[in-house]
């Protein structure tokens, strides 16, 4: 069996060693680069199933990364930052970010988080969507809208897959947070919002409907795409 990699990219080294340390005794394979721009370079030649990637770098900012990298992979990125501000967690969401840790952490919550990631982007989509503008595409895991691929995250992609399949349902941020893998804490709630707006924001760069819609006190339902 082929054992699953995981990219480290991280600059203090003593933050790196635990990551990479936790994250091997779990069974998975880890690359360690300091450097965002060694990042890209290692994600352009090897195949990673998740990326952990610290928004102070020396060269360039986390988001700066996952922003770059965002049109050609669509792997999971969990960000590590020393900052606890509102403002990054949404940014970092909002760019495309799967989940958010602050430092100082604790490395099992971390390879905790990790495995529920990877448990959710591995699930195979239990129903194929039936639309002929909205498609799954060959990758299995993101959707074509106008035949345009969306560069989905993996959450987006449950998201949206959820939401589709209840097409016309409002669905409370809980029913979402369920459906996107997340356990039921108080502070993501607040995320299933970011995830939306990016979402939102996706489907709208293809197509001039307001997919998405809004239901204060309530949460948010999808017209059908069809
Ligand atoms: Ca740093």
């Amino acid at each position: 069996m082929t054992k699953t990699r995981i990219l480290v990219v991280e600059d203090e080294q003593a933050i790196a060693d635990t990551v990479i340390h936790v994250l091997e005794n779990e069974g998975f394979v880890v690359d360690w680069v300091s450097l965002g721009g060694d990042a890209i370079t290692s994600l352009n030649k090897k195949k990673y199933a998740l990326m952990i990637l610290d928004v102070g770098l020396p060269d360039m900012n986390g988001f700066e990364v996952c922003k770059a990298i965002r049109a050609h992979h669509n792997l999971p990125i969990i960000f590590l930052t020393a900052r606890s501000e509102e403002i990054d967690r949404v940014v970092g969401l909002e760019i495309g970010g799967d989940d958010y840790v602050t430092k100082p952490f604790s490395p099992r919550e971390l390879a905790a988080r990790v495995k529920v990631i990877l448990k959710r982007v591995n699930q195979a989509p239990t129903e194929i969507v039936h639309s002929n503008k909205l498609q799954v595409a060959s990758s299995g895991c993101d959707f074509l809208l106008n035949n345009q691929l969306l560069s989905l995250t993996s959450i987006e992609f449950k998201l949206l897959q959820h939401m589709h399949q209840h097409a016309g349902m409002v669905m409370s941020r809980e029913q979402l947070l369920t459906a996107g893998g997340f356990a039921h804490d108080a502070g993501y709630e607040r995320n299933i919002d970011s995830h939306i707006k990016s979402l939102r924001a996706k489907l709208r760069k293809f197509d001039d409907n307001e997919y998405i819609k809004t239901h204060r006190g309530f949460g948010y339902s999808l017209n059908e795409i069809t």
